[in-house]
């Protein structure tokens, strides 16, 4: 793009709250058609880019998410990449935190912005967020500096705040600042102009052709630890006959208890070559295994260290992983490595 042509901007709508309308009758939000949204945000042909859309059919709300949806976003996104300069995807706040880190696994040579966002009131209420935060973000997905897009990744764009799309969880359904990113800090934020934290953005170290890797391995289980934790059950589920793997959501800074029936089951499970995963159930801070003797035997039989991930990174990041084919051990290696910024090693 020359710095006289216009920015050309691709907004693919999902659904999500952003985009729906109380039925009448029901009293039940639905999503609605994209051009009656975009009716709602005139303000968005002010900004003088190009904007064109793509709406998914139907549009759904987020809480019916799937893999196979992740999958066209990536290949919607490959097929348009030439003819864009910036994306936008609208999508509900339930589970976006899911589809942004699996999305950062699937790209390879990302070199323009995939910006994420959705609302907390739907665009047709008067006290809608959903206008600034989609205005904001078709602005971040056209920013550029120098000839390249300043936030060359899949990020989320939330009430004023710019996230790396795989550190961020749904933190609240009530207020408009619905996401957090623990444990890293936002890539930019935007007050009366949008400040970019530049040496927190990931830029592709090599030129290439964006590729996609859209594979997924389902067969993967998220089991929170909580006191009282039944032994049949947690048993029973280590011996599903064609689970792959774990996400286990610890305690603090990667515990469990010591139980011999739990370190037993966690250890003929990794023996039978399930790969497991050890990720805190606290937001902030991360797992150090071996710090107390709680998380020793975990380390001991072989249980991944997720480090500082979000739940939401982890479990993606484990399908995905468990997708490419690769050998028990390097499936380890790189789930135990930072692929796209999702964790801190
Ligand atoms: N249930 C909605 C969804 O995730 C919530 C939202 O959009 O904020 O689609």
């Amino acid at each position: 793009m020359s710095s006289n042509e216009k920015a050309a901007i691709l907004i693919i709508y999902t659904g999500g709250t952003i985009g729906m309308r109380e039925d009448p009758v029901t009293k039940t939000l639905a999503p609605m058609k994209f051009g009656m949204l975009l009716d709602e945000i005139p303000e968005l042909n002010k900004l003088g880019y190009s904007i064109s859309s793509i709406t998914f059919n139907p549009p759904i709300d987020s809480s019916n998410m799937t893999p196979a949806i992740w999958t066209q976003l990536a290949k919607t996104i490959q097929k348009n990449y030439s003819k864009f300069d910036g994306f936008v995807i609208l999508h509900g706040t339930d589970t976006m935190s899911y589809t942004a880190s699996a999305l950062s696994y699937m790209f390879e040579n990302l070199d323009k912005a995939i910006v994420m966002t959705g609302s907390q009131l739907p665009i047709g209420v008067l006290r809608t967020d959903g206008k600034e935060n989609i205005i904001t973000a078709v602005q971040i997905a056209a920013a550029r500096k120098e000839g390249r897009s300043i936030v060359p990744e899949v990020c989320i764009y939330f009430d004023s705040q710019l996230f790396r799309g795989n550190r961020t969880t749904k933190k609240d359904s009530a207020q408009f600042s619905a996401f957090a990113s623990h444990n890293y800090p936002p890539l930019a934020k935007a007050g009366v102009d949008i400040v970019y934290n530049f040496e927190r953005i990931n830029y592709p170290k090599n030129k290439g052709v964006l590729k996609i890797n859209t594979t997924i391995d389902d067969r993967v289980i998220i089991l929170k630890i909580f006191p009282g934790l039944n032994r049949h059950y947690f048993e029973s589920i280590l011996q599903f006959p064609d689970l792959r793997g774990v996400v286990l959501e610890s305690y603090g800074s990667g515990n469990m208890p010591t139980s011999p029936w739990l370190i037993a089951a966690i250890k003929k499970a990794t023996k039978r070559g399930l790969i497991l995963m050890n990720v805190s159930q606290c937001p902030g801070g991360k797992v150090v295994m071996g710090h107390y003797e709680t998380s020793i035997e975990l380390q001991k039989a072989g249980v991944i260290n997720g480090k500082d991930s979000t739940v939401e990174a982890a479990v993606t990041k484990l399908m995905f992983m468990l997708g490419q084919n690769l050998s028990h051990e390097e499936t380890k290696y790189y789930l135990s490595n930072n692929l796209k910024g999702e964790i801190e090693l």
